[in-house]
């Protein structure tokens, strides 16, 4: 009855922008979930990567706690000491550079886009190459820069100046590549795509393709960054350092906040007075985020998002026995796809039914995504429900 009437307000004061599913979340803690009735739920896709650590983990908890009684916001025309912190924090992980705090992951984005059109304006460059498949946000520039169509469907005209292409295609970068190009950005392994990683030797030619040429090749690690695929961030897998990365998502353990990193000769670009934000970087999410990459450095959570990435592929790659239209198993770390030959929603919405949450994207897709905290006991959980679901499926 109390689910009706939330929903009944979701109705009449909410946007219709979501597609929902019928349950309202009330509590959650590691890889479980509760809802208003006190359902248990598994959660292998905790807020669409939002939550890497589990829900509520305790030192993410604990910090927001403490910061909260001390001072939530500061003006960013004053100094803050959780900021800088995050900053050196991001840089010590990664690559030398600066950061600029935002508050999402299309922002974080959008800065880079700025960044690179400010980088190329006295050379009046200004083009940026993204790819088929992508997704880098629902701002105008960012949906723009986004290789899928349904995402800009009744939003035209569009931000001039974006080219896309083919996925791992590096033919198809260097034939759009013009005297106005400026950036190429992509996602080391599209997320909303299908769980469709780069491959090595495209990712080095990217590399020296902007070297030659003066471009900024921009990472968006929005979904791949602090640990999901078993490195800190994805670049790391290749030998291929990018000019400017972007993170979100599992950044701040659950609280929203975006981060762009620019290497040392882009570092400088946006100078005083042509960016900003109000809430960017903010005492509150800046420790929640901190608390974040102790818990994964302190907690060995990359190395058990290898072990538990393996154990979850080989699970997986045992109902691929079983079942043929499952045709592969994709991804690295716990960033995971199953590909499959028939449209995924049926599985993921029978998972559902008997509580485990999962994803399905690009329709035969179920994106399993497990927070970084995962336990052998959790996966074996998740892979007998996924096999209950196939039955089901299998029998129509
Ligand atoms: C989720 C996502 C975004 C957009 O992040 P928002 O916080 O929803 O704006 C951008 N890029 C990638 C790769 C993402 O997964």
């Amino acid at each position: 009855m109390k689910k009706d009437a939330i929903i009944g307000k979701y109705k009449k004061y909410v946007m219709p922008t979501y597609m929902h599913t019928k349950v309202v979340f009330a509590k959650g803690k590691g890889v479980k979930v509760w809802d208003i009735d006190g359902e248990e739920y598994l959660d292998f896709f905790p807020g669409w990567a939002v939550s890497g650590l589990g829900h509520c983990h305790n030192r993410v908890v604990s910090a927001i706690k403490r910061q909260a009684g001390k001072i939530i916001h500061v003006s960013n025309n004053y100094y803050n000491e959780l900021q800088a912190g995050l900053a050196e924090k991001i840089v010590r992980h990664s690559f030398e550079g600066k950061v600029f705090f935002a508050n999402s992951g299309a922002e974080a984005n959008e800065c880079a886009i700025k960044l690179a059109r400010r980088y190329g304006s006295p050379t009046k460059r200004y083009e940026i190459i993204t790819m088929e498949k992508s997704f880098h946000g629902r701002t105008m520039a960012t949906l723009t820069a986004t290789g899928q169509d349904k995402i800009k469907d009744g939003f035209e005209p569009l931000l001039e100046g974006f080219k896309i292409v083919p996925f791992n295609d590096i033919a198809a970068v260097k034939a759009a590549t013009t005297d106005k190009t400026i950036a190429v950005m992509i996602e080391p392994i599209q997320g909303e795509g299908g769980i469709n990683a780069a491959d090595r030797s495209y990712m080095e030619q990217l590399r020296r393709l902007c070297d030659e040429k003066d471009m900024l090749l921009i990472f968006d690690e929005i979904q791949t960054g602090m640990g999901r695929t078993g490195e800190m961030f994805c670049y790391k897998h290749y030998d291929v350092t990018p000019d400017v990365m972007t993170l979100a998502k599992s950044l701040g353990g659950g609280v929203p906040i975006g981060a762009a990193l620019a290497a040392k000769k882009v570092a400088n670009t946006l100078s005083p007075g042509s960016h900003a934000s109000t809430f960017g970087g903010s005492p509150i999410v800046c420790a929640a985020a901190i608390a974040t990459f102790e818990a994964i450095e302190k907690e060995k959570l990359l190395d058990n998002t290898r072990k538990m990435g393996k154990y979850l592929k080989s699970g997986l790659e045992g109902l691929k026995k079983d079942f043929s239209f499952i045709t592969g198993v994709k991804g690295m770390g716990l960033m995971i796809g199953l590909e499959l030959s028939i449209d995924g929603t049926g599985i993921s919405e029978e998972c559902f039914k008997r509580k485990l949450l999962i994803n399905c994207t690009q329709k035969k897709i179920l994106r399993i995504m497990p927070p970084l905290i995962v336990k052998r006991h959790d996966i074996d959980e998740a892979i007998g429900i996924l096999r209950q679901a196939m039955e089901t499926e299998k029998r129509g």
